[in-house]
């Protein structure tokens, strides 16, 4: 029997700023794996996601900060655009340093944003609404559920449905007592975050990039993007799409069904 009593089990481990530097080192190491897989060629396909959505991000961004001229107004359309692309960032970032289960609970945020930017391009009335209701009402009216069933009143796709909302939830922001951290492995091993595991990379990747596919089309009307600007955004947007079939297999190998 270990008798903790009579060895200091302690007396080696950091604490304080120390711990916050120890664990930078090991995040490291994580984001150096992540950047190597990332570069690797696969017989089941190469990954092009984050490529893409890097490409998407620095177009929006611009799109949101008025780089290609203000057109003045509240800016409403270019402050949720800009809101997203810092969540996507993060995202990224996150993913990069092994915090599978973060990242995607801020892509599901990402994915609410987007159900609200579809509504607000397909009825114009609802922005405008949104801009003006009181504050209870507003976030009653536009919870996310609301705009789900909105879109769904509309018979409008609707980007993240129940269904994908409901597993992202489940994984990352719930907390059901049988789900373990950080499980993204065949073995399925709860993990602390840093540590790099490839289905983890690949589910975060793929849940980030599909609500900004849907989203890129949604900034060019909101941001008032016209001419080669917006079709920039929408090529952006397309191709990261296109990029999202070679992750969901990977993730499919791992756990089967999680994409039909
Ligand atoms: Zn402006």
């Amino acid at each position: 029997m270990n008798d903790c009593r009579k060895t200091n089990r302690d007396a080696n481990v950091p604490e304080g700023t120390d711990f916050f530097r120890g664990v930078l080192r090991f995040t490291s190491r994580c984001e150096t794996l992540t950047d190597e897989y990332l570069a690797s060629e696969s017989p089941q396909g190469r990954i092009s996601t984050h490529e893409h959505l890097g490409t998407l991000l620095s177009l929006l961004d611009r799109a949101s900060s008025c780089w290609w001229g203000c057109r003045r107004g509240d800016h409403a359309g270019e402050m949720l655009v800009g809101r997203c692309c810092s969540y996507g960032l993060c995202v990224f970032k996150l993913a990069r340093s092994g915090f599978y289960d973060e990242s995607v609970s801020l892509a599901r945020t990402v994915g609410e944003i987007t159900n609200l930017a579809v509504l607000f391009v397909t009825d114009p009335s609802a922005l405008q609404d949104w801009q003006s209701v009181e504050e209870r009402t507003r976030r009653a009216k536009y919870s996310p559920g609301a705009v789900r069933r909105a879109l769904e009143a509309r018979s409008f796709p609707v980007p993240v449905d129940q269904s994908r909302y409901q597993q992202l939830s489940g994984k990352a922001v719930h907390l059901p007592p049988t789900i373990p951290p950080q499980m993204y492995n065949a073995e399925r091993h709860p993990k602390t975050g840093g540590c790099f595991q490839e289905t983890g990379l690949c589910f975060a990747l793929a849940e980030i990039g599909y609500p900004f596919s849907v989203l890129g089309p949604c900034a060019v009307e909101l941001c008032g993007l016209s001419g080669e600007n917006g079709a920039k955004v929408c090529r952006a947007a397309d191709a990261l799409s296109k990029s999202l079939r070679a992750l969901r297999t990977r993730v499919n190998a791992s756990f089967p069904g999680t994409y039909s």
